[in-house]
Parts: C-alpha cells; sequence; structure tokens
C-alpha cells in the first residue's frame, strides 16, 4: 500500500483504508473480474454466490489506501445482496458510503464500482449460459461464432482459453494453412509467395510462421533479427508492405531453443502465440505449419478451427508421394478440405532460356492427387532465381513478377484467389473435429 495523507478522510473512510475488510482473493467464486484504470491502479474482485444473493466477497488492489477503502467498503455493501443490485452501485454509493472521500480520490470509487459489476456480470453471463443463452462473440458479436459456444466435453477453462484465441481470429475472411508431408520441399517457399500474391491483388493478407522447428518466414522475407512490438492488446505483427507478418521465429533467440522443448511444452508456446496475436480485420491469413503429419500440424489446424482448407506441397521423387499420401489422409481425418496439391521443385527452369528440365522425375504431385481425388494446382520447376530471391529477403512474385516462374506460380495459385468469390456465394469453412487422428 502507498502512503497517502489520510488526514482529509472521514473517520469511515480512514477504518476502511487503514483496516481494509475482506482484502483478499476467494479460493472458490462463482463472478471475478480485473480492470486496471486510467491512474494506474488494478483492482479485482471476487464474488461466490448463493441463491441469486453475494454470499462472499473479496477484493485486492495494487493502489493507494484510497483504492483500499474504496475495495472494501464496496465489499460491505455488496456482501449478503442480490447480485442484480450489486451490479447497479454507482461510485456515488461507495462515496456516500464512505462519508466522501478528496475530490483527488474519487476516481478510486469508481473503479471499485466497475470492477464489482464486471465481477457481478461474470457470474451473471455464466447463468445465462447455463440456462442456454447464446452467447455473443465478444470480439465480432456474433452468436453464431465458434468463439460464442462452448464445446462438448470442454472445460471452462478450456473454454475461455478457446474464446480468447477465436476472438482474435474471427475477424479474418479466411484461413489457409500451408502443409507438406516433410521438410525442405518448398512449403514456406509457397506460404509466402501466396501471401504476397493475394497481397499484391489488394487483399489484406496475414502471414503466420508457427514451423516451431524452421520458422524460415524471416529469412525468405529480409526480417532476421526483427524484435516483436507488444501493444496492450498483444504482439503486433510486422507490416512488411502491407502485408502483415509473425513468426515463432522472432521469439526464438536460436533455432535450437525449440528443439529442446517436450511436446505439451511446444504445444502450449503455440497455443500461447496464436492467442496473443494481433491480427485485426485480414481477408486471408495463410499459415506455414511444421511439416509432417505429426502432433504440431495437428494441434494447429485444431487450435486454429475453421480453416478453409490445406495446399499441400510436395516434391516430384517417389519417396515424397509416401509423404503427400498421409498429408492427404491427415486432412480427411481433420475433415479438413485438400484445396490442392502443389508440386514444387518439378523439372529445372534454365534461367538462359526459360526451358524447363527434369531431373527429379516428375508428375508425382499430380499422379497422387488425381488418384486421391484431389485438386492438383501445378507444378513450380527448381528456379535459381526463387533461391536467390529467398537468400536475400525478396519475395519471388513481387519482385520478379515479370518472370515465367512467377506469372506460373499466379496461375497455380488462382483458385485460392477465388475463395473470397466462392464464400461469398456461401461456401463454408470447416469446422475441425477436436479428435486426434488415428
Ligand atoms: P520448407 O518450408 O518445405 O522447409 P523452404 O520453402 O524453406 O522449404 O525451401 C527450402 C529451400 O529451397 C529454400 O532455400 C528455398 O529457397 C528453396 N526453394 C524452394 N522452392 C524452390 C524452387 N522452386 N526453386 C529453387 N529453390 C527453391
Amino acid at each position: 500500500m502507498s502512503c497517502t495523507d489520510i488526514d482529509g478522510f472521514s473517520a469511515v473512510a480512514r477504518e476502511h483504508a487503514v483496516h481494509p475488510q475482506n482484502c483478499h482473493p476467494l479460493k472458490s467464486f462463482d463472478g471475478h473480474a480485473r480492470i486496471t484504470g486510467p491512474c494506474g491502479d488494478t483492482m479485482e474482485f471476487w464474488l461466490a454466490v448463493s441463491n441469486g444473493k453475494v454470499e462472499s466477497v473479496s477484493f485486492v488492489t495494487d493502489g493507494c489506501e484510497a483504492s483500499h477503502a474504496c475495495g472494501s467498503v464496496a465489499t460491505c455493501l455488496a456482501k449478503g445482496r442480490d447480485v442484480k443490485d450489486v451490479a447497479a452501485l454507482q461510485q456515488k454509493d461507495i462515496l456516500d458510503a464512505l462519508g466522501g472521500l478528496p475530490m483527488e480520490f474519487e476516481h478510486c470509487a469508481l473503479l471499485a464500482a466497475n470492477t464489482l459489476r464486471a465481477a457481478c456480470e461474470d457470474y451473471l453471463k455464466d447463468q445465462k449460459e447455463s440456462a442456454g443463452e447464446a452467447r455473443t462473440c465478444g470480439s465480432c458479436g456474433r452468436t453464431d461464432c465458434s468463439a460464442s459456444k462452448r464445446g462438448d466435453n470442454e472445460s471452462e477453462e478450456q473454454f475461455k482459453e478457446r474464446q480468447q484465441l477465436q476472438s482474435r481470429l474471427c475477424h479474418i475472411r479466411h484461413k489457409v494453412v500451408v502443409l507438406s508431408g516433410k521438410g525442405g520441399v518448398g512449403k514456406s517457399t509457397v506460404a509466402v509467395n501466396l501471401a504476397t500474391a493475394l497481397m499484391l491483388l489488394g487483399k489484406r493478407v496475414g502471414l503466420l510462421d508457427v514451423d516451431i522447428h524452421g520458422p524460415s518466414i524471416p529469412t525468405l522475407l529480409g526480417l532476421e533479427g526483427e524484435t516483436l512490438q507488444v501493444s496492450e492488446d498483444g504482439l503486433l505483427p510486422i507490416d512488411v508492405g502491407g502485408m502483415k507478418v509473425m513468426s515463432l521465429g522472432f521469439l526464438l533467440r536460436n533455432q535450437d531453443d525449440a528443439v529442446i522443448w517436450r511436446g505439451p511444452m511446444k504445444a502450449n508456446v503455440i497455443k500461447q502465440f496464436l492467442k496473443d496475436v494481433v491480427w485485426g480485420d485480414l481477408d486471408y491469413l495463410i499459415i506455414d505449419s511444421p511439416p509432417g503429419t505429426g502432433d504440431e500440424p495437428l494441434s494447429i489446424c485444431q487450435l486454429i478451427g475453421m480453416l478453409d482448407g490445406a495446399v499441400i506441397v510436395t516434391t516430384p521423387q517417389r519417396v515424397a508421394a509416401v509423404d503427400v499420401r498421409k498429408a492427404i489422409t491427415f486432412c480427411r481425418q481433420l475433415h479438413l478440405p485438400v484445396l490442392g496439391v502443389v508440386e514444387n521443385m518439378s523439372g529445372f527452369s534454365c534461367p538462359r532460356c526459360g526451358e524447363v528440365t527434369t531431373i527429379l522425375g516428375s508428375g508425382g504431385g499430380r499422379r497422387i492427387a488425381e488418384d486421391m481425388q484431389v485438386p492438383f494446382l501445378g507444378a513450380i520447376p527448381i528456379d535459381p532465381t526463387i533461391a536467390a530471391a529467398c537468400d536475400s529477403g525478396r519475395t519471388f512474385v513481387q519482385h520478379y513478377a515479370m518472370t515465367t516462374t512467377a506469372e506460373l506460380m499466379r496461375r497455380i495459385f488462382q483458385p485460392l484467389f477465388a475463395l473470397s468469390e466462392r464464400s461469398d456465394a456461401g461456401a463454408d469453412s470447416a469446422e475441425l473435429p477436436k479428435q486426434k487422428p488415428e
């Protein structure tokens, strides 16, 4: 408690300031709120309710004696009363109960009234839900948003966490995840170029790199060494020519950091990370997933939810075929639409004449796509300019826009550009089941 001159306080206010009542957290409670006022003081209230009446109430504050006096008297006013009446308590009621406060401390009474009301609303909101009333999403205000519905078998805590995440994501119209059966096939290259191509078409685009073992988006966009800006609302993505970019790589001091994390730790880091990014309104979010079909891409797809679908990147060799089959099966088990397969590094494009020579075989991606009845988006050759663009942090479709390969990439991405038209015509994105694929 800071030292405030309480000489000007009434006897009642002085007593509450020096010996605040109910000044501790409640272990078991039905309503809770924590608010930081404009003065920088934080107040927290807990309520336990029985038959609609406040049975126990407590508070804590990091503020001055006046804050303690206001919190203390507010708990006395609340105890035993109907929750709805407590929610209606005003700054004036608290000041009256204290016999007034010097004017410079009156804002403490407002903070106490607001925090107590928020704790009551927290309780009343839960009551409404258990009575079957639909909850509106705190972010977009829709009752049909997935953030507004608690899932079967979901605990309140899990629901709140998912709600926080979903309320970040419900302002994004289309979410596309880029997957690959294994690393090194050009998944991040495809993700960066797809996001940039959409941005160049005037779409509001975010690019999210959650490849925990090799976050390469900072390198591909020349953002190595960038540090993240944090606002009151969370982590601010980096603006690259209008595209919002966020990578786990910005958080890792070095790439070995992630390697030492165990499975649940990784899942937690990814969850926290996803929850904290402030995207704002976007037309598209392109997600660069970790490679493979293991727990990491799985939990990312499930956490993000409501994905439009997946783009699967592969290479033409036979060995890659097994991985691409696995990736398609993974999507099917998650009911995640496969938007298409891209065969990358398919032949070699001569930098002089543009002629494409087959060197690693070709057609593997197309054959599997046809076999498994998913769209084949097209093949991108090995082009030394792509490698050079990646190494120098310049996006290929933007900086080499006039090349044959860039033109080819744009054609390959065409069906993904059309997603917004499809959704305008009523197609839905996929709600993913919560179970793990076999
Ligand atoms: P992944 O995300 O699958 O691990 P990346 O996108 O990081 O793979 O690509 C791996 C490397 O291959 C990068 O250095 C990139 O420059 C290069 N690369 C990707 N696609 C091509 C291509 N079509 N032609 C030339 N180099 C490519």
